[in-house]
């Protein structure tokens, strides 16, 4: 069998949403929508040739010219224009095995050639057998993963391998076949979470680490979900969860959904905070690098290379990591929801799930929100962000004292706040976290004191929004460096 190889790929710089038919394991009604649409053939372990059509929002130009052996794709801009191309790969039967065109049968000695060559054929043949048995084997019989296998094997690292797909604050991911085939290379290691949805493991990859998380069949909306938002939207930024992977297996008749990230050791900023204290400036980060993450899910980006705005929906300190340089990154985007003014377009997903009872909102909490505004959703958020930036100033050391880890309100609801406890607390009395005294005494920590309450406010508008807050931030931090040099 011989593949031929090629990209095809023009783009306009318009960018408009097209409807694509879809096959992946990704697809909703075997349609999908998105600013190309694409078709790929590859061929499977047996050679067989395998199609998958879908689209592509993100890393549209990597995504379409990505060179891989056995394996072509196609992309397209038109409503359904992924859905009749014939076979892409070039697949032709070697000619070699035509012994009728090679020798005259009447020529008698040429039978004796004829029966070493295919003596010859079937021993190369049975060889190569072997030797695929043997690779198949090797990979726990998946089925396809050997052939892209050996592109991103070798000596590259994940992150070079990610920077090949997305480059510089472009990529969303990298193509579908290649995300399972680096999640059949995942070896897990040790489960370092459990969150509403499943757990989370440390696994490794070609001796990385990464982070797994598995998701239970009966939470399959929200690996849809969280695959979708990681897949469409460009979403690299370093105060974001770094995402490598999404794979949904069959294995003995049930389904394993798998989201693969970047492992971070540190674990949660809750379970940091839990053992660690800050000064004021280690505060300053944790607290910038969350705004800095959140102004970027909050933003819309307009253009080809663009991004809808998006509402995490969920934020809390559990669902938020923290780096090895201190900063932190937003996680857990399964409730996410989508908006873009340039499209006119509001995806609030199927998920009919809620967030965290601790940190919702009062208007999510006596049903008033506008759930038809995109904008109530990121005031949900914001409110959110203001009990996240109470969690860390408590564990900020000032004039020598610091206060012990609390989850917001723990002075007034139970363990696990019922939806009507926290009602009571928030809409009813309009209880607010209690800002102790000694913070008041500390720039930086009246400072975000001051941010905290304009997150709290009972009316959704009238809160700060994210932007504002990383300006704010901004200037504290150019004031602190101030001072510092002028020690
Ligand atoms: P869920 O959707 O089930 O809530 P999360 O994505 O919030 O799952 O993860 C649950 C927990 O797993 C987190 O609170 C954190 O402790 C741990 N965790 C998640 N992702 C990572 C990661 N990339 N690196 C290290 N720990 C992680
Ligand atoms: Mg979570």
């Amino acid at each position: 069998m011989r593949v031929e190889l090629s990209f095809n790929c023009h783009f306009s710089a318009e960018s408009r949403y097209w409807k694509c038919a879809c096959s992946g394991p990704y697809c909703l009604e075997k349609t999908c929508v998105g600013k190309v649409c694409f078709v790929t053939d590859y061929l499977s372990a047996s050679e067989h040739p395998h199609r998958e059509l879908g689209c592509f929002n993100g890393s549209i130009l990597e995504q379409c010219s990505g060179k891989m052996d056995h394996l072509i794709m196609k992309c397209c801009e038109m409503d359904f224009c992924n859905g009749n191309h014939s076979m892409l790969l070039n697949v032709t039967k070697n000619t070699g095995l035509s012994m009728n065109e090679l020798i005259p049968m009447t020529v008698i000695p040429s039978v004796l050639f004829i029966v070493v060559l295919f003596v010859f054929v079937a021993w190369v043949w049975k060889t190569k057998q072997q030797n695929r048995a043997r690779s198949l084997a090797r990979l726990n019989d998946f089925d396809d993963v050997d052939l892209i296998k050996t592109s991103i094997a070798g000596d590259s690292t994940l992150g070079e391998f990610l920077d090949e797909y997305c480059t510089t604050g472009s990529g969303s991911g990298l193509p579908f076949l290649v995300q399972r085939t680096v999640a059949r290379q995942i070896t897990l290691v040790e489960c370092v979470g459990k969150g509403r949805y499943g757990e989370v493991w440390r696994g490794m990859w070609q001796g990385e680490n990464v982070a797994v998380k598995i998701f239970s069949s009966r939470d399959e909306q929200s690996w849809f979900r969280e695959t979708e938002i990681y897949n469409t939207v460009l979403l690299r930024h370093e105060n974001i969860l770094g995402f490598i992977a999404s794979d949904m297996t069959s294995r003995n008749s049930s389904t394993q959904l798998w989201l693969i990230t970047h492992y971070h050791d540190n674990g949660s900023l809750y379970d940091y905070l839990q053992r660690t204290t800050v000064d004021s400036v280690g505060c300053l980060k944790l607290a910038m690098s969350i705004i800095y993450g959140l102004v970027h899910l909050h933003v819309e980006i307009f253009g080809t290379q663009g991004k809808p705005a998006i509402a995490h929906r969920d934020l809390k300190s559990r669902n938020i990591l923290v780096k090895a340089n201190k900063q932190c990154c937003i996680a857990d985007l399964g409730l996410a929801v989508m908006h873009s003014q340039n499209e006119d377009y509001l995806d609030i997903g199927t998920n009919p799930k809620v967030g965290t009872k601790r940190y919702m909102a009062p208007e999510v909490l006596d049903e008033t929100i506008r759930t038809d505004s995109f904008e109530s959703y990121k005031q949900t958020d914001m409110w959110a962000y203001g009990l996240v930036l109470w969690e860390i100033c408590r564990r900020t050391i000032v004039n020598g004292i610091v206060e012990d880890y609390r989850p917001p309100f723990f002075d007034v609801v139970p363990h696990d706040p019922s939806f009507e406890d926290m009602k009571k607390v928030v809409c009813t009395d309009q209880q607010r976290p209690i800002i102790p005294n000694t913070w008041c005494t500390e720039s930086i920590l009246s400072a975000l004191a001051k941010i905290m309450r304009e997150c709290w406010f009972q009316n959704p508008s009238a809160r700060l929004t994210a932007l504002r807050i990383k300006k704010t931030i901004n200037k504290l931090k150019s004031s602190q460096d101030q001072t510092k040099q002028d020690y």
